[in-house]
């Protein structure tokens, strides 16, 4: 092995023709979001270690154990945002946004990093879209933004996803839920995994999740936690259905959700996949309403509510490949000597800024070999330049795919490059 750079594990470069799939499901977030009334947030990279403990959860996987945390030159200790929940509320609260607007919609993009055991679907540097809505408590909030989700993973054709529901509850439910689980529990204490063991006894809403797999069956004869809302919960949960129900989305009900990160109260829903593209990271989305980060971060008491797709996982599920969204390339320029080049870049210039794509050959290479390339980047139109074309300021224009030729004089090669597209 040479001593040449490579990249830290499980942080991915993305590069053409991938980015053009990131570029089209970037554009269809920024699209449907905007109808739904949501402005692009965007935080920096990093916080203070501190937010994340507070805002995320102390005994959460995350950060526990996942954390990409250092101490700068001034012995601060920062953190690479793990996610941007906490972030945003920060933000929100850092700005008085309460203040200025009773009801928030924010959306984002950005890199995350979590210190993970990386595996298809799971990396590192990951990136992740997702809202926030902050100010309102009523249920079909919750049922806007997880229909607004499904209509955005439709539009991008992600086949065979589903979304599933559930309330975790809060406050009391909470407590009461909690005892029942470690009631339920306890007798099986050592036939469990080290992690649970743990969880048992700092977060048992965790045990229902854990991915060992002998864990499993246990989790599915646990007490159910919708049976154990308290009124207002239960009365929020059906108005989420019925809510739901009116938009016509399909969803299921699945007690098991109870999300990794400590902040949410009440609803929690995953999209998740039906087919193993993703290997065992089959969910696509997770989020939920968080009612008590904000005052717990020290704002105003704010209800929110709030989901993150992982965007490397949405991007494989997408069928269509990559370069069906590389924009079609309109017309190749051959070129013959440097006057050609020297002209061609100009005619293309002049193109380029009329929106279409357009490629020169700048290289001195036999003709051949350029029409190989138009054909190989899918040329739609070709031009031929060399010391002949110059001095009649007239060349061919070839309509690639019906194999036809027009003389074209070069002046109006806008016009005819046109027409030539539509015929
Ligand atoms: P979370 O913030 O843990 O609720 O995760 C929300 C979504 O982000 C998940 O459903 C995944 O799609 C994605 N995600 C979380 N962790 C990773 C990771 N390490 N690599 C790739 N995607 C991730």
């Amino acid at each position: 092995m040479s001593d040449a750079p490579s990249s830290v594990r499980g942080m991915n470069d993305l590069l053409p023709p991938e980015s053009a799939k990131w570029q089209h499901l970037e554009a269809a977030c920024r699209a449907l979001f905007a109808s739904f009334g949501y402005g692009e947030i965007r935080p920096p990279v990093v916080e203070h270690t501190e937010l994340f403990a507070r805002g995320v959860g102390e005994a959460t996987d995350v950060v526990e154990k996942e954390m990409y945390t250092f101490r700068d030159r001034s012995d601060r200790s920062l953190t690479l945002r793990p996610e941007l929940t906490a972030g945003c509320a920060r933000a929100y609260i850092e700005h008085s946004i309460a203040m200025k607007e009773p009801v928030t919609r924010w959306w984002y993009q950005g890199p995350m990093f979590r210190y993970e055991n990386v595996q298809v679907g799971r990396y590192r540097q990951f990136w992740q879209v997702g809202c926030e809505a902050y100010g309102v408590t009523e249920p079909t909030m919750d049922a806007e933004q997880i229909a607004m989700l499904v209509a955005l993973f439709t539009g991008l054709g992600i086949p065979k996803l589903e979304a599933r529901i559930n309330n975790v509850g809060e406050g009391e439910d909470r407590v009461r839920y909690r005892a029942a689980l470690v009631a339920y529990y306890e007798p099986h204490r050592a036939t469990l995994c080290e992690d649970c063991q743990r969880r048992l006894d700092t977060n048992p809403l965790r045990l229902l999740d854990c991915k060992v797999r002998a864990d499993h069956a246990l989790a599915a004869a646990a007490p159910r936690v919708l049976d154990h809302l308290g009124d207002k919960a239960a009365v929020h949960f059906a108005g989420l259905c019925a809510a739901l129900d009116a938009i016509g989305v399909p969803y299921q009900i699945d007690p098991r959700i109870v999300r990794g990160l400590d902040y949410y109260t009440g609803t929690v829903f995953e999209i998740v996949t039906t087919t193993d593209e993703l290997k065992s990271q089959s969910t696509v989305c997770g989020g939920g309403r968080y009612d008590s980060m904000i005052a717990s971060l020290g704002g105003p008491a704010t209800p929110a509510f709030g989901f993150a797709f992982g965007v490397e996982r949405a991007i494989r599920l997408m069928p269509a490949p990559a370069e069906s969204f590389v924009p079609a390339l309109a017309l190749y320029i051959a070129t013959i000597g440097a006057a050609a080049r020297q002209r061609a870049t100009a005619l293309a210039h002049r193109l380029r800024l009329a929106g279409l794509v357009v490629e020169v050959e700048h290289r001195e290479v036999g003709m051949k070999a350029q029409f190989r390339r138009a054909d190989k980047l899918g040329a739609r139109l070709t031009l031929a330049l060399g010391e002949a074309e110059l001095a009649s300021n007239q060349a061919k224009l070839k309509h690639m795919a019906a194999r036809t030729e027009t003389p074209v004089a070069l002046d109006d090669l806008l016009a005819a490059v046109t027409a030539g597209l539509q015929s």
